[in-house]
């Protein structure tokens, strides 16, 4: 495919031969070029249609080029786009207002993406405890297998060896210890002095497990009991993926902290860190800044996400991970299924990088985590929409099942 019209004076090469030739070399694109779509469709410069099971990880919630959003965003978008933090916007307030009634946080600091949203919540727990038990109280404790960002210090926070290697020394003070150990975390914990406690509580990145409710329980008594920040890192599970606005809220849980990005906007970069009403006062005037959080228009995209996440759209999320639980669960090639409502990891026999390409071939995109075929559809994907994609996913996942 050769660039579009208006490019043409940049050059006349294939967009692939391009992006190859100076995108940094950091990514492993699937040879699939989009050029649009609708809903859960995208529209490859192949004349192909692809249904997308991956929402670009997470992010387009209502789908690609949704009218309701893609009208907040360009309304916004013809009155003003960007005004630094200097001065007070509507879209920015509004939402913060909404994310604080919708969760009962308190207080909510904007910024990019998840890994910014989570630099924001550690400065939170290590503040609040020098202040509070003495700067000798910085560690942060995560769990083995998270994943938290790509910045040093959230790679730091990240449990996964793989990501760090090359790259130290990271940001000291963090240590990860065993998911679903409570007498680890608490001996850990205690020993280093902790600040805070950082864990999602489905692991997206790690292979869609979700942590043992009574794990997620016993953490958030052990952080009240001795005054430790727990920080919820909803980054991946946010925003009505897990069947609730935010995943804690299926564990009846109060974290001190919440952050989020991903779905939040819907498409446009956004990451929130939401405070309540322990840590809302601890970043005061200078303490943490951004140049483009709160952004205007990725706040009115987010306002349009957020007034949409009612109880009708999330028991019609339920519904449709039940049907996907049902159609996977015994499926030929399939060993096992994990996940929460619209966050699903399908365990197959045969290799899922292997079956995720072929899946592409048959017009289906979904992605991978570890070892596990990931699914992270459209909150709105229509019933027959998604049926087709389960049909083309458990098909090949049976062709690669060796039997
Ligand atoms: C994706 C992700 C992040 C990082 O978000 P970016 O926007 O890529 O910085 C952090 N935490 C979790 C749980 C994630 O899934």
């Amino acid at each position: 495919m050769r660039v579009q019209e208006q490019w043409l004076w940049v050059t006349d090469m294939g967009i692939i031969d391009i992006d190859k030739a100076y995108v940094a070399g950091t990514y492993n694109r699937f040879p699939v070029e989009i050029v649009g779509g609708k809903g859960s469709i995208y529209f490859g410069a192949d004349g192909k249609e692809y249904i997308d099971m991956g929402t670009g990880i997470g992010v387009t919630a209502f789908g690609i080029a949704d009218d309701e959003w893609q009208k907040a965003v360009t309304d916004q978008l013809s009155k003003v786009q960007h005004t630094s933090n200097l001065y007070y916007t509507e879209p920015c307030a509004i939402l913060a207002k909404m994310l604080c009634e919708k969760t009962g946080m308190k207080k909510v600091f904007f910024a990019n993406s998840g890994a910014e949203a989570n630099e924001c919540a550690i400065k939170v727990a290590r503040k609040y405890a020098a202040e509070k038990k003495g700067e000798e109280y910085y560690h942060i404790i995560t769990l083995e297998n998270s994943f938290h960002g790509r910045t040093l210090t959230t790679l730091a926070a990240t449990g996964q060896e793989v990501f760090h290697k090359l790259f130290n020394p990271l940001t000291p003070g963090f240590v990860s210890v065993k998911a679903n150990d409570i007498e680890e975390l608490k001996r850990v914990a205690t020993e280093k002095k902790a600040a805070g406690i950082l864990l999602e509580c489905v692991q997206g990145e790690g292979g869609v497990l979700p942590l043992d409710a009574e794990y997620i329980k016993a953490v958030e008594a052990f952080a009240k009991q001795n005054d430790i920040v727990l920080m919820i890192d909803e980054v991946q599970t946010g925003n009505g993926r897990t069947g609730m606005l935010y995943a804690y809220q299926n564990f009846g849980i109060s974290p001190d902290v919440v952050t989020t990005a991903k779905g939040l906007s819907g498409g446009l970069p956004l990451g929130a860190c939401m405070m309540n009403e322990k840590t809302e006062n601890v970043l005061g005037f200078s303490d943490h800044g951004s140049t483009f959080g709160g952004n205007p228009v990725c706040s009115a995209a987010a306002i349009n996400v957020l007034s949409r996440i009612n109880d009708a759209l999330l028991e019609d999320v339920k519904k449709k991970s039940d049907y996907i639980f049902e159609e996977f669960k015994n499926a030929k090639g399939v060993e096992s299924v994990s996940g929460m409502g619209l966050m699903i990891g399908i365990k197959p026999i045969g290799s899922a990088s292997d079956i995720v390409k072929e899946c592409i071939n048959r017009g289906v995109i979904c992605l991978t985590a570890k070892t596990k075929v990931r699914l992270l559809p459209a909150l709105n994907i229509p019933f027959d929409t998604l049926k087709n994609a389960v049909d083309v996913i458990k098909t090949v996942c049976a062709e690669f099942g060796g039997n």
